[in-house]
């Protein structure tokens, strides 16, 4: 009789609380590591320490970029474990077989500046709120986005989400932020910046499998 060992590499991935807002992460034994020892290190309780948070309260930040790093449609599957998969198009399982419909996804490096630790994360934005970044960034007004400060917040859940964008210029950091520019700006030019790398791909088989465990 064949046993299957006892522990299973992609499960780690599976025992990570997952959310509709979360990136897909790597799921390699090494970035796995790493992010446990991040998880130890790290103040806040989260099991993905870089990716930004929305809340209801505005948070302060910063983009690092004008533009998404990333740019791809997401499956979101309920089901245990993992539930966001990145869309494979044409030879994605989850399109083929479960006929679940992805939705887009654009992921942006930016500075977090509210909270104690000032650390890059990764905003995650649904269609709503990457078209009220684009408007800003095209705005000449109030654009490109990494020019100014952005207060950001999120009201509702679900179709009910609704997103808040409000710019702050660097003048009123002081007053309104209790922050100073001087301070802020040394940690945006010594950012290091998320890339495309960081989006998990799920292997064409591996979601194959999942797709059929689902029908
Ligand atoms: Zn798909």
């Amino acid at each position: 009789m064949v046993t299957s060992p006892t522990v299973d590499a992609t499960s780690y991935d599976d025992l990570v609380e997952d959310s509709p807002t979360a990136t897909p992460k790597h799921g390699t034994s090494i970035q796995a590591g790493w992010g446990a020892a991040a998880d130890k290190l790290s103040t806040k309780n989260s099991e993905y320490p870089n990716d930004f948070k929305f809340d209801s309260t505005p948070q302060l930040v910063r983009f690092l970029e004008d533009g998404p790093f990333a740019v791809y449609q997401q499956h979101w599957i309920e089901r245990e474990g993992k539930k966001s998969f990145v869309c494979l198009e044409d030879e994605c399982a989850l399109c083929a077989i479960v006929g679940d419909k992805p939705r887009g996804r654009f992921a942006f490096n930016i500075l977090v500046l509210s909270g104690e630790e000032k650390t890059v994360q990764i905003l995650t934005a649904p269609p709503t709120l990457a078209r009220m970044l684009r408007t800003a960034n095209e705005d000449e007004r109030r654009g490109p986005l990494t020019k100014h400060f952005w207060a950001i917040s999120r009201e509702g859940t679900g179709p009910q989400t609704t997103f808040n964008l409000e710019r702050v210029r660097a003048t009123d950091l002081a007053e309104e932020w209790d922050m100073d520019v001087e301070a802020v700006e040394p940690l945006v030019a010594s950012a290091v910046k998320y890339d495309a790398s960081t989006v998990y791909i799920t292997p064409k088989e591996e979601l194959t499998t999942i797709a059929r465990s689902l029908i």
